[in-house]
This record gives structure tokens, sequence and C-alpha cells, in this order.
């Protein structure tokens, strides 16, 4: 018997539609069940700032943020002229498809998660200690050299654990779908980047990627279904948000509610940063 709910309905015939969650809880009362918590959105944000040094260092393009990977919120007044229906307030967009080094979503948590991972083996082997300039990792290639970094991807998340693992020394590999873009494997072996290509699909690449990560102690792979840090590097995006609305004297409060519209595929990306937003 098929679920007769009228939204699921829509969903199977491939139909428009919309739903409002009809169990939507303030964030002071919801139970999620899980341990997350806005002090480790704060702990992530934190460590992006440690690692900005370095990252300015590594890639010009960030030298104006002072190595921080962020993207500018514009006002779109025509486009919100050209909505079907009238849309109250004043429409921006986030524009994350320029952030630098990985030119998607996929620079916050993806590069997030590498940055992490570094850390831990960084302070584990007495390279960085919480008063470090992280710059110092520069120095460091060749210990990284011994550790691989691998993840599956249709283009963009490879693109950005690519580009970060290959800048810190690590050997990194991308296991590639059928549907990647060609130019996004080119560019990933321009920065020594080694790709591999499958027949499959994206789930098909993450079987093997994962396979072959999990029978080497020396190999790391990013999960982008289940990491946690990768959710906690995308929900950083909304503190850094929220301090553009401040500088443009935008209130967020019950009298001025902020919507935001966000593209969705399996749904880390959009879950870290909603979750941040909440
Ligand atoms: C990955 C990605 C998304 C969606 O993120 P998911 O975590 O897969 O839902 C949206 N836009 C771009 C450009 C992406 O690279």
């Amino acid at each position: 018997m098929l679920n007769p709910d009228p939204v699921l309905s829509d969903l199977r015939q491939a139909r428009e539609t919309f739903w409002l969650n009809p169990k939507l809880t303030p964030i002071t009362e919801a139970d999620y069940g899980h341990p997350l918590t806005a002090a480790m959105i704060d702990d992530a944000e934190a460590r992006l700032r440690r690692f900005a040094p370095f990252i300015r260092a590594c890639f010009p393009e960030t030298e104006a943020a002072g190595g921080l990977i962020e993207s500018e919120l514009t006002p779109t007044p025509a486009m919100q002229q050209a909505m079907p229906c009238p849309i109250p307030g004043r429409m921006f967009l986030k524009r994350d498809a320029d952030l630098p080094i990985a030119g998607s979503v996929k620079a916050r948590g993806g590069i997030y998660e590498v940055l992490k991972h570094t850390e831990d083996l960084a302070q584990a082997a007495g390279i960085l200690t919480p008063d470090s300039d992280y710059s110092v990792l520069r120095d460091h290639r060749d210990f990284f050299r011994q550790y691989k970094m691998q993840v599956g991807s249709t283009g963009n998340l490879g693109m950005s654990i690519g580009i970060m693992s290959a800048a810190i020394g690590y050997q990194a590999i991308v296991h590639m779908s059928a549907d990647a873009r060609q130019w996004k494997k080119d560019l990933l072996r321009s920065h020594g980047v080694t790709v591999y290509e499958y027949e499959g699909d994206y789930s098909a690449a993450v079987k093997e990627g994962r396979a072959l990560s999990d029978a080497d102690p020396k190999s790391y792979f990013v999960d982008d279904e289940n990491s946690v840090d990768l959710f906690l590097g995308y929900a950083v995006a909304a503190g850094r948000t929220k301090a553009q609305l401040d500088a443009m004297g935008i209130p967020v409060d019950r009298e001025h509610p902020l919507f935001v519209y966000i593209p969705c595929g399996v749904g880390g990306a959009p879950g870290g940063v909603t979750f941040g937003m909440k």
C-alpha cells in the first residue's frame, strides 16, 4: 500500500509540491536526538581561523579575506522583481558558487574536514600546538605525504577535498563517478591529485573508494553522508552570513524572519547550513 500522504503522492508523480513541517519547534525546545551543539559550530569556526594563515599562504585568492574562505551576500532586486509571486522584504544571493579554492559550497564542509583531520594528525605528531602559527604546516609536507586522503565524488566534493589535501601534502585520491565533468578531473590532476574514474554512479564510486581506503591504515576517507565534521564545516556558513547581515544593518528576529532557499543533493551541505541557521 503506497503512503497516501498528498506530498508523497506529488513527489511520486514528479509534481511540484510544497511541504511545511507540522512539527516545527523553536531551537530551544527541539530535541534532535543527536549530540551536535552550537558550541561545536563555534569550535569549527575557531579551527578555520587557526588555519587562516596557512590558507592565505597557499591560496592568494583568500588574501583579501585574511585566509578565510568566504563569499559575498549580494542584493538581487531585479531577481526579486522577476519572481512569479511578490516576495516581501529584501532578497539576497549568498554566492557560494564563488567561494575561493573549490568554487562551490563544498569549500566549506569538504575543506573543513581535511583541516580538522590535519590538525588531529599534526597535534599528535607534535607539529602543531594550540599556540602555533599554522603556516608552519607548509614546512611539513613530507610528514603528510605518508598519508592518503580519499573521497568519492561527482565533482565538487572531490575538488574541495583534493585541492586542499594536495596543498597540505597528502596523497589525495578522488574516486569520480561517470557523470563528473572532464574539466574537474583535469583541474584536480593539475594539482597533483590522483583521479580514479568509474563507469557507475556516485554510490559506486563511494563504495570503491571506501573499500580501498579502509584497507589502508594510513588512509582517511571522507564520508559525505555520515560525516559530522563535514556537517559542522557547512554549519559555519550561518554565523558568517549573520555577520554580513549585521554589517548591512538587517535584523533577523521574530518580526524580521529570514527565509533561506537552498539547493539540495544528498543533503549534507544544506543539512549543515540550515542546522547552523536554525
Ligand atoms: C553538493 C552540492 C549541492 C548539494 O549538497 P548536498 O550535500 O549534496 O545536498 C548543491 N550545490 C552544489 C553546487 C553542490 O556542489
